[in-house]
């Protein structure tokens, strides 16, 4: 029922708790708006009826759109008139449109009550503090927007009452059903990121409480307050006709994910173990008993220092209030940018560790949608204060809110919320973008620190340098949290959770943090830190031993040699690469040089990173080790904002990769002008492209790059093609005709093959690199390639797995790139076995029913 009301206006006399005296809240129910121009100017009109403004005023809050964004947050919008049009309002009021079935107030904003507003004076922002609290109550806001009565609406605006907590009133609602929490991990942030999914997709708003907290679970911070952990009994309620069959289908949710909690527990577990193991089973123990904090282990290995404190991270904010049409607009900008950064490192992820891992970062960038922390940003914006300020203020208090209860999975997800949020801060004010690791000790004779902090962001710990740092230990923090992940990835022994003791302890103190055994031992006599000395001495010396293995080439044991890479985006991550033993760099994604930043770099820039790289990878046994530069690979799932690409429909079946660099010679000749340019320095450069389907893809774009060659008098580069298409490896021949190299992308190949979206958590156990029916593909690769005597080699995920890497040395593959901490392993895999035996075992594979039956032959398998 879409009817307009003859007599829209309510005038304040009607309004039983009306708005501040003498203001007009007109009320229209169920009006309908053809467009967000109609829809302001309806309301401007009312306004203009009421006596409220002067006519013209409806223009004026047309024209205030294009100058400021007046989309206030879940379904509301606020537009007014422009700052030099005040003279045009006579007294003060607003005008609210209830627009049942929305209108798109920008792209993906879509606006159901629209409040238009005539303030002369300061009543403008209690107008909008009582939007912003209003905001902060889903419900009551889900009802008003459904409501045929306009005198709730009126009475919801004119209210001043308090804030509503996030905590929903705790009596359950008239369906319910209980659950008891069992993962092994309790509530953290990936599942919880899940249930809010499911219960935004629910038909009937939910309520979840445990004992006497209950929160509203659309809400991440508001389900991650609950604290739940194993063994908690929930209770899911709603109310309505369908809230039985949304309590239902959330709790199916809640289950479902049980099965994926207990693996990646069990998982982490044998990693703990495994690495425990590797650092000599029992661990280090002191020879004199000694003062000790304990805490949680978080990252491997024994390091001994001097306490560098990090101060918390005392950043002052400056408080400088903006018009708030425009704060509004600074703050969306900021979350959307951050956004975008957010896919990138989602993405990155997700190709480097697995969908799985990804997912947690997942889980933080939806921290940037919560509602409560928006609310609370605009509520301290609208009471005048500035976006920056309001920003940091709203993080600062959820986080506290979240550190306080005690929890370790609370306090892990306090750091990331703070993590993100100096992203946004950053995005606001690039001024902000400080970090808070500058004043380590430094200079040749300073011995590496252990870092003492509150603690530690994840952007900060991926920051530290080894060569500064020893190890790490924190207040808070939690195991699971970004950073403890990346102080793994470096090789930070790290212990965190250790309370607020850690941060009495004076800046130059001696201490040694045991990262397997979740203790900081302080004051250590010398004979103590001799005996810890030799223990990181012998770890050391087996973890050189191993080094030097991987160094050696993978050759069979009848003599075969498989060519090994690293997939390296970067110059300075390439010494690693060489260090785990990579021979040269098999695929350097080029779209992270668009991805993390606000603009395209410019033909020079990128000229001097490709060089950067040749220059980082030098010389091997066998002249310039090899470096392939794949082109940019762009769109479907790697939105870069600022190349305004349009939305897709299903972005992977999309303008990607190389249908994108056809499409915009602006992207695609810089980047092959810098590559020539590049090339005319020396080294060893390859140019490969992603995302070819057909052949007269890979033409046109080989002919460009002749131009392009010829016209810099630069040398030719061999020029190849990511076979990630299953169109690709059905016609390998007839590409093979044209393309100097192949390069399979198993991660895209297993998505188009087996129709699974390669991020999605859900199927990821399915997404199997080892289905037969990739293998076959990549069979028929070779085999196609072959006919133009072409090389093919494997840079999907499928490379860096052991098993993996042995089949496709088997099918006939000959250069494997990876991930380089997956080097030695795979090194280790094709050297302890025969070619003829990894060719037999590909063959039993192409045989097999299905990817668990390959899976199968790994034990029988050299
Ligand atoms: C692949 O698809 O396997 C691949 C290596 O490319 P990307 O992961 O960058 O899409
Ligand atoms: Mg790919």
């Amino acid at each position: 029922m879409r009817e307009m009301q003859p007599n829209p206006a309510i005038l304040p006399e009607d309004a039983p708790h009306g708005a501040a005296a003498g203001d007009a809240v007109l009320v229209r129910i169920a009006a309908t708006a053809a467009s967000k121009e109609d829809a302001i100017r309806q309301a401007g009109q009312m306004l203009v009826a009421a006596g409220c403004v002067a006519p013209g005023y409806e223009d004026s809050m047309v024209r205030r759109e294009d100058v400021a964004n007046t989309f206030l947050g879940a379904g509301v919008a606020i537009p007014h008139g422009l700052g030099e049009d005040k003279g045009l309002v006579r007294r003060d009021g607003i005008a609210v449109l209830q627009l049942r079935d929305g209108v798109e107030w920008n792209p993906g904003q879509t606006a159901q009550l629209v409040v238009g507003i005539a303030a002369s004076s300061d009543s403008h922002i209690a107008i909008l503090r009582r939007l912003t609290r209003l905001i902060q109550d889903e419900a009551r806001l889900a009802a008003l927007i459904a409501s045929d009565d306009p005198h709730a609406i009126a009475r919801a605006l004119g209210e001043d009452g308090a804030a509503p907590t996030s905590a929903a009133p705790v009596a359950d609602l008239a369906h319910s059903a209980q659950w008891t929490v069992d993962y092994p991990a309790g509530l953290h942030a990936r599942p919880a990121s899940a249930w809010m999914d499911a219960a935004r997709a629910a038909p009937a708003a939910l309520r979840v409480r445990h004992g006497h907290d209950s929160a509203d679970p659309k809400s991440l911070v508001s389900l991650l307050q609950l604290g739940l952990k194993q063994g908690d009994t929930i209770t899911v309620s709603a109310d309505g006709p369908q809230g039985r069959a949304a309590v239902d289908q959330f709790l199916a949710v809640a289950r479902r994910l049980t099965a994926r909690e207990k693996e990646d527990a069990a998982r982490a577990a044998a990693k703990v173990a495994a690495a425990a193991a590797q650092n000599g089973g029992k661990g280090w123990q002191p020879e004199t008993p000694l003062a000790m904090l304990a805490g949680v282990a978080a990252s491997p290995g024994l390091a001994i220092g001097r306490v560098h404190v990090v101060a918390a991270a005392e950043l002052t904010v400056p408080d400088e209030p903006v018009d708030l049409g425009r704060g509004g607009a600074m703050l969306d900008e900021a979350l959307r940018r951050t956004r975008a950064q957010m896919t990138a490192l989602i993405d990155d992820t997700t190709r480097r560790l697995g969908a799985g891992d990804a997912a947690i970062f997942k889980a933080q960038a939806d921290l940037l949608d919560d509602t409560d922390l928006i609310t609370l940003t605009c509520q301290l914006m609208v009471e005048g204060h500035g976006v920056a300020w309001s920003w940091h203020q709203a993080v600062s208090r959820i986080a506290g809110q979240l550190s306080a209860l005690g929890n370790p999975v609370l306090a892990a997800r306090a750091a990331d919320l703070h993590d993100v949020g100096r992203r946004v801060l950053a995005a606001i004010d690039p001024a902000l973008a400080t970090g808070s690791l500058e004043t380590l000790p430094d200079g040749p004779d300073a011995a590496p620190c252990v870092l003492l902090a509150g603690d530690l962001s994840p952007s900060d710990t991926a920051t530290l340098d080894p060569a500064k740092v020893a190890g790490i230990a924190t207040a808070l923090g939690g195991p699971t949290s970004h950073s403890a992940i990346l102080a793994r990835t470096l090789g930070l022994p790290s212990v965190v959770a250790l309370g607020n003791d850690l941060l009495a302890l004076g800046a130059g103190a001696t201490v040694i943090v045991d990262g397997d055994a979740g203790r900081v031992w302080l004051d250590p006599t010398a004979a103590d830190i001799a005996s810890a000395q030799a223990w990181i001495d012998r770890i050391a010396a087996r973890r050189r031993a191993q080094e030097a293995e991987r160094s050696r080439p993978a050759i069979t044991t009848d003599g075969h040699q498989v060519a090994i890479a690293a997939n390296v985006n970067r110059p300075d991550s390439v010494a690693f690469a060489l260090a785990e033993g990579a021979e040269g760099v098999g695929l350097m994604r080029t779209e992270f040089l668009f991805l993390e930043r606000g603009d395209t770099p410019g033909e020079d820039e990128q000229e001097a990173i490709y060089r950067a790289m040749i220059t980082a990878l030098g010389d091997g046994p066998d002249g310039h080790r090899p470096l392939i530069v794949r082109a940019l690979d762009i769109g479907g799932d790697k939105q870069v904002p600022h190349l305004d690409l349009p939305t897709e429909e299903n972005p992977f079946l999309g303008v990607r990769g190389a249908r994108l660099l056809l499409r915009r010679p602006d992207l695609l000749d810089p980047q092959l002008r810098a590559l020539y340019r590049a090339a005319k320095h020396g080294g060893d450069l390859s140019i490969m492209f992603p995302m070819i389907t057909s052949t007269w893809e890979l033409q046109r774009l080989r002919a460009r790059c002749e131009e392009i060659r010829a016209e810099l008098d630069a040398p030719a580069v061999p020029i190849g093609i990511m076979i990630e298409v299953p169109a690709a490896a059905v016609q390998a021949a007839a590409l093979a005709e044209h393309a100097d190299f192949f390069s399979i992308g198993t991660n895209d190949l297993t998505q188009y093959t087996l129709a699974i979206d390669r991020q999605n958590p859900d199927l990821a156990a399915e997404a199997d690199s080892l289905h037969p029916a990739v293998l076959r593909l990549i069979a028929l690769t070779v085999e196609g390639a072959a006919t133009h005597g072409r090389w093919v080699g494997v840079c999907g995920g499928l490379a860096g797995d052991p098993f993996g890497a042995a089949l496709l040395t088997g099918l006939g593959v000959s250069e494997l790139s990876m991930t380089p901490r997956d080097i030695p392993a795979v090194k280790a895999r094709l050297r302890g076995a025969s070619l003829a035996d990894l060719q037999d075992l590909a063959r039993r594979a192409l045989a097999q029913p299905g990817a668990a039956q390959v899976r199968a032959l790994d034990a029988g398998a050299a």
